[in-house]
């Protein structure tokens, strides 16, 4: 019994009955009605003989009997099979003579080249994909055998495995390389011909699929798998290998090797400041540095998000890897332009760990270059560390830091100093800078050096420099109630509070709740804030300047200064950094750095703050050389509140005597 579906919008009655006397008529008892609007489901009528008989009565009335008739027609004039089709298998030669078609067109639509092969390796039969895969004619492939298909040198011990694979476990399974010209890599298996699944005829029936194309998948995938899509360098896994091939090696030629990991200083502030598109830009850029920095043998990953790993393979005195380190900061500071001619400026931080001095295991390793890159950060960044033992305790107390750094503040742990600031040619105090202080339940005061990075890296820098702001402006009004006059109290800023959008109202608002005079504050930049993102920095300082605010720019003088972005700031004070006052006795250099500094920032019409002044003969030489001001312990070290208060009462009586 046949059944046949019948799609139709709308299925009258009548239609039914026509159809069905239609399809009565030629020995179909079963109809199954599937209306589209009642979704696919159908249903089936099973009409019963009586209903067929008397709806094919009225249908032969009807002439819709022609083209039910063509239908079932065109079912019998399938293509005849094709010659030579010959099946060993009595059963199915009878089943073959029951539906003649059946078998061949079973083959030929079966999407893996199939082979029907003789006891002696030819080629009986094959279907369409294999000739399309061998790319000949299906009859030239009859009765050719198929260790000439094969690309291999041993066709004969091939083909004699296969005979005994088949033999004794039923079937043989593997890759196989055909053709003449072309490499066609093929998965096949081979399996006997049975009859009732039990006898064995002698002939094989070899299903071959092709596996280029899988392979040229998995090739793609196993590249994307242990490959950074960014910056095309190996990932952290494939690193990992090699980290362990390299061991091994170093291992047995006796050779010392370096782990150099590289992170980039502030990373989170330039996606965060500019976007993850041009954070992106910022990697791949230092990674195409980088790569200059590789030699044969070694290897470049990027490990995490701004970390990347050099293995340094061809090592001989642990001053090499420092010369590679030092290599590598350089390569990576200089200016980078990204999207929109946008400069930016990058440093990174290098911690070395060395083999086999500093672990023979590859975790080791990593561990203690993790270590000596924490102890890179902690110093500063920009700079690169070897691990020493006891750099595990150092970090075990920074985790720590780190983690109680997220409730310092609502547990009121900080707090600020006050250091006076002095005009050099009458000791006037005219001003102060305040210099936050961690209170730390476990480890006593903490100088901003232990946290401020951490708080930068972690956004908590947002409510502590919120925090600092407000608390200045309260102790400056305290401070005017009591009658003590300061001038102005200054605040040093993050990058990360520079690059908040809100920051300009932020001040406005606070200066507004304390009802200070906006004259009276000055917030300190540094050079590199100022020149990172010199239009953000132009409009920001801008607003600041609309507000009344006074600014200044820190630690001038420190690192690389470019010069042009101060005409466009409308900066009231330069303050030359430590390091230059420290060595202006001995350094010549530094000597005509500060007096040239000096210089510029009169000629731009700025005053000219010294810090750091700790000996008479550094103020001297300032005084001489006309600096404006100073800040340092030769005068007062910052110090809390109230002592600041009593200080500035005891400076002021003494001032002349300087
Ligand atoms: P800075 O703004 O350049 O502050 C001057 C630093 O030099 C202060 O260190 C100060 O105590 C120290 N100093 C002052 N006079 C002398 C001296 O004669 N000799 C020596 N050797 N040092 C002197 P401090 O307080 O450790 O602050 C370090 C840095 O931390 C500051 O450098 C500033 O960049 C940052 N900082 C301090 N407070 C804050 C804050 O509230 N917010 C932010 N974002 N940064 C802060
Ligand atoms: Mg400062
Ligand atoms: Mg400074």
């Amino acid at each position: 019994m046949q059944r046949v579906n019948i799609h139709s919008r709308l299925i009258s009655a009548i239609a039914v009955v026509a159809t069905a006397a239609a399809l009565a008529s030629h020995g179909i008892w079963e109809l199954a009605v599937a209306s589209k609007t009642s979704s696919s489901t159908g249903v089936l009528l099973e009409l019963s003989s009586a209903t067929v008989l008397a709806a094919w009565l009225w249908y032969q009335l009807r002439h819709t009997q022609h083209d039910l008739r063509t239908t079932r027609t065109s079912l019998l004039t399938l293509p005849p099979p094709r010659p030579g089709f010959e099946w060993n298998d009595a059963t199915a030669r009878g089943r073959r003579q029951e539906n003649p078609l059946h078998h061949a067109m079973i083959l030929d639509s079966i999407a893996d080249a199939v082979f029907v092969i003789d006891p002696d390796f030819r080629v009986l039969d094959c279907n369409r994909a294999a000739g399309v895969l061998l790319g000949r004619n299906n009859a030239e492939l009859k009765g050719i055998a198929l260790g000439e298909l094969l690309r291999t040198q041993q066709t004969a011990a091939l083909l004699e495995a296969i005979n005994a694979a088949v033999t004794h476990a039923g079937r043989w399974q593997g890759e196989l390389c055909f053709g003449s010209d072309q490499d066609i890599e093929t998965e096949t298996i081979f399996t006997p011909l049975t009859d009732s699944g039990t006898e064995r005829l002698g002939t094989l029936i070899g299903v071959v699929r092709d596996s280029r194309e899988r392979k040229t998948a998995e090739t793609y995938l196993g590249y994307v798998a242990n490959h950074d899509p960014l910056t095309a360098l190996p990932s952290r896994s494939l690193f990992r290998d090699r980290l362990d091939q390299v061991l091994a090696r170093a291992n047995w030629q006796r050779r010392q090797i370096a782990l150099h990991l590289i992170d980039l200083d502030n990373f989170k502030l330039i996606n965060e400041g500019f976007g993850h598109a041009q954070g992106d830009q910022v990697l791949q850029s230092i990674a195409q540095r980088l790569g200059a920095a590789v030699h044969r043998g070694d290897t470049l990953a990027r490990v995490g998000g701004d970390k990347f790993a050099l293995l340094q393979t061809t090592l001989h005195r642990a001053e090499q890897a420092a010369f590679r380190a030092q290599h590598i900061l350089d390569i990576v500071e200089p200016t980078l332009t990204v999207a929109l001619a946008r400069e930016l400026n990058v440093t990174a931080s290098i911690g070395i760990a060395l083999y086999p001095e500093n672990g023979l295991a590859a975790e080791e390793l990593t561990h203690n270059a993790e270590l000596a890159l924490s102890r890179a950060k902690l110093e500063g960044r920009n700079a690169y560390r070897f691990f020493v033992h006891g750099m595990e305790e150092e970090l075990r107390v920074r985790c720590a830091l780190e983690h109680d750094l997220g409730h310092a503040l609502t547990h009121n742990e900080f707090l600020l100093h006050y250091q006076p600031q002095v005009e050099l040619t009458t000791g006037r105090v005219i001003g102060c800078e305040a210099l936050i202080r961690w209170r730390h339940p476990k480890y006593g005061l903490l100088y901003p050096n232990r946290f401020i990075s951490m708080a930068e890296e972690n956004g908590a820098i947002i409510h502590l420099g919120e925090w600092s702001l407000r608390e200045v402006c309260r102790q400056f009004k305290a401070w005017q109630r009591e009658g003590l006059s300061i001038g102005h109290i200054a605040v040093n800023l993050s990058a990360v509070q520079f690059r908040y959008p809100e920051f300009a109202s932020l001040v406005g608002q606070v200066l507004q709740d304390a009802s200070i005079d906006p004259a009276c504050l000055e917030l300190e930049v540094t050079e590199s804030l100022a020149m990172e993102n010199p239009e953000l920095a132009t409009s920001l300082v801008n607003q600041l300047k609309q507000l009344g605010v006074k600014l200044a720019i820190d630690d001038f003088g420190a690192g690389y200064s470019a010069l042009g972005y101060l005409k466009r700031f409308p900066v009231q004070m330069l303050k030359i950094d430590r390091s230059l006052i420290d060595e202006l006795a001995t350094s010549g250099c530094d000597a005509a750095i500060a007096i040239a500094v000096i210089e510029l920032g009169h000629s731009l019409g700025m005053r000219v703050l010294a810090e750091g002044i700790e000996t008479r003969e550094q103020l001297d030489f300032l005084r001489r050389h006309h600096c404006d001001f100073g800040q340092g312990i030769s005068f007062a070290a910052a110090m809390p509140p109230g002592e600041f208060a009593a200080c500035v009462r005891q400076l002021t009586e003494v001032d002349n005597t300087l």
